[in-house]
């Protein structure tokens, strides 16, 4: 019988298994969803023994659908929902609480505290952002340069420490060793392996804001700075090497556990972004935009955060990221609050009934603007209202503020890197809108290419760990399997273009500040 990689996605809302075969075929896939706990406003937790329980489920039944075993499984690729964090006792491997999600906020307002902070002195003089000024950098100008990241509650560092505040004994346990944190991938990693392994790999760990992505360490100053002991953390290895074998009681033998990686970073690998300059957009709830930006770490000026992509063979590859957070959400919300489509791919008639949004602008800034802007205060505005204006303008509108955001960040990510975009990847459930995906092309003037297969992050955690095992020799094959669905040409005129996007800056302008207390 053949041999397949098998891709685990542990996702946020739900767990999935896909059986990948040597022509990057998806011969097999199961999913199911899980419970999310919302305990108070802002707070998102979820239950780090049912996302196991579940992925291994998914696991299972991918495989006896096809009726593959253990010996038809070459190895296992993770990817995984990111930041999230689970610390659990490594003795009986129970969680000590759940699971703190990347969403919630509850350490929204330490991170206020610590950036009011003064920079403690054992810090001062080494942030690798110092430009030879002779002011002392502020904590957040420290902590984002050696982690690449903002001082912000999404990343994991204080949700650890929240949990070694608010559980009790946990702080102490903790300092005797007996308690380990890992984020989603290195749980099930542990687990996989009945806990003889406890390993993360660089891209899940440049999340965490403790790792220091120059040094290729976890930060001591960080770790001081949060009182969070070290022995606690995973050791961090490339995202494409063999961690260890699945213990044989789950699926009837051992199968090597070769590769992982968060899944943004996954699905730059996935859409085969090996080369400097190359970008990818996932057009989900909310937007992730990815440049490979070789081995330099690039360091943002324009909002946008450093991070880890992957690393083979012990080199690293870097990347910047953009998050834009309402993305597909947006259409969501034309569905169900304004009631003005029954399903998102209506959106895609709907627009092309009206030859452009007859001058009106939806800024879908629902919960504050993510990159480049980083306002916080920032709400969702509809300018540019006429009497002519009807609902089939307004869905247009909503359709084009998608690709305006997205050109928003990818001319960031241009300035930052000094890197001219040579075209755009896309994945995610919106990126299968037609409309949207011409209009993409058309606003950002370069070729907007959409794959075949938009299964990219479970597609790049399979690639990572068939590279490690010698399925795939190299990433010629992985080139050779990246089979181009469709690719986008712009048609726009580049006046109409500079017209409509002068419009777009006027009205993000009219959406800054609106929550701000006067
Ligand atoms: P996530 O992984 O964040 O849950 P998905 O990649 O599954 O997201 O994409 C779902 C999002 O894509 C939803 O917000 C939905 O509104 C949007 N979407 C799905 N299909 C279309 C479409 N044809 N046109 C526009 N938006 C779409």
């Amino acid at each position: 019988m053949k041999t397949y990689i098998m891709a685990l996605d542990a996702g946020t809302t739900s767990n999935r298994c896909i059986l990948f075969d040597h022509e990057g075929t998806i011969c097999s896939i199961a999913q199911k969803e899980f419970t999310q706990y919302f305990p108070k406003p802002g707070w998102v937790e979820q239950d780090a023994d049912e996302i196991w329980s579940t992925l291994l489920g998914v696991a299972v039944e991918a495989m006896s659908k096809i009726g593959a075993t253990a010996e038809n499984i070459a190895a296992i690729g993770i990817t995984n929902q990111r930041e999230t964090a689970i610390v659990w006792d490594r003795k009986t491997g129970m969680p000590v609480c759940k699971a703190i999600v990347w969403q919630c906020r509850r350490t929204a307002g330490y991170c206020d505290e610590l950036s009011a902070m003064e920079t403690p002195s054992y810090m001062r003089g080494t942030s690798s952002d110092s430009d030879g000024t002779e002011s002392l950098p502020s904590l957040v100008d420290v902590i984002r340069g050696k982690t690449g990241l903002v001082l912000d509650a999404y990343f994991s560092a204080t949700k650890i420490r929240w949990i070694l505040e608010h559980v009790e004994g946990a702080r102490e346990k903790a300092e005797a060793g007996e308690l380990l944190f890992g984020t989603v991938e290195t749980w099930i990693i542990w687990k996989l392996t009945k806990g003889r392994i406890h390993v993360t790999d660089y891209s899940n760990a440049s999340r965490t804001m403790l790792f220091n992505i120059h040094t290729l360490q976890w930060d001591e100053d960080i770790l001081r700075l949060l009182d969070i002991p070290r022995c606690m953390l995973p050791r961090v290895a490339d995202s494409s090497g063999i961690y260890g074998m699945t213990d044989a009681s789950y699926f009837g033998g051992e199968i090597p556990i070769a590769g992982a990686a968060g899944d943004q970073q996954a699905a730059l690998f996935g859409q085969a972004c090996f080369g400097r300059g190359e970008v990818k957009n996932t057009y989900g709830t909310g937007g992730f935009l990815l440049m490979n930006t070789g081995n330099t770490p690039v360091k943002s000026k324009s909002g946008l955060v450093t991070t880890i992509a992957w690393s083979i063979k012990g080199r690293v590859t870097y990347a910047l990221e953009g998050s834009i957070f309402v993305s597909g959400a947006a259409i969501q919300w034309l569905r169900d609050e304004m009631r003005l489509i029954d399903s998102a791919p209506d959106t895609e008639w709907i627009a092309e009934r009206v030859p452009d949004s007859n001058g009106c602008y939806v800024v879908p800034a629902f919960t504050g603007l993510g990159a480049p802007y980083w306002d916080p205060y920032a709400r969702g505005c509809i300018v540019g209202l006429t009497r002519g204006v009807n609902k089939y303008h307004i869905v247009r509108a909503t359709l084009e503020s998608l690709a305006y955001q997205t050109n928003d960040v990818l001319r960031a990510m241009e300035k930052d890197a000094g890197i001219r975009l040579a075209g755009l990847k896309v994945d995610g459930g919106a990126s299968a809108n037609n409309f949207l995906m011409q209009y993409q092309a058309d606003v950002i003037g370069q070729n907007v290419c959409r794959p075949q297969c938009i299964e990219t992050t479970a597609m790049g955690a399979a690639y990572l760990a068939g590279l490690a095992v010698g399925y795939w020799e190299g990433t010629e094959d992985i080139h050779a399997n990246a089979k181009i669905g469709r690719v986008f040409t712009p048609q726009m005129p580049a006046e109409e273009i500079a017209r409509r996007l002068k419009g777009w800056d006027k009205a993000v302008r009219y959406s800054f500040g609106w929550a701000k207390e006067e």
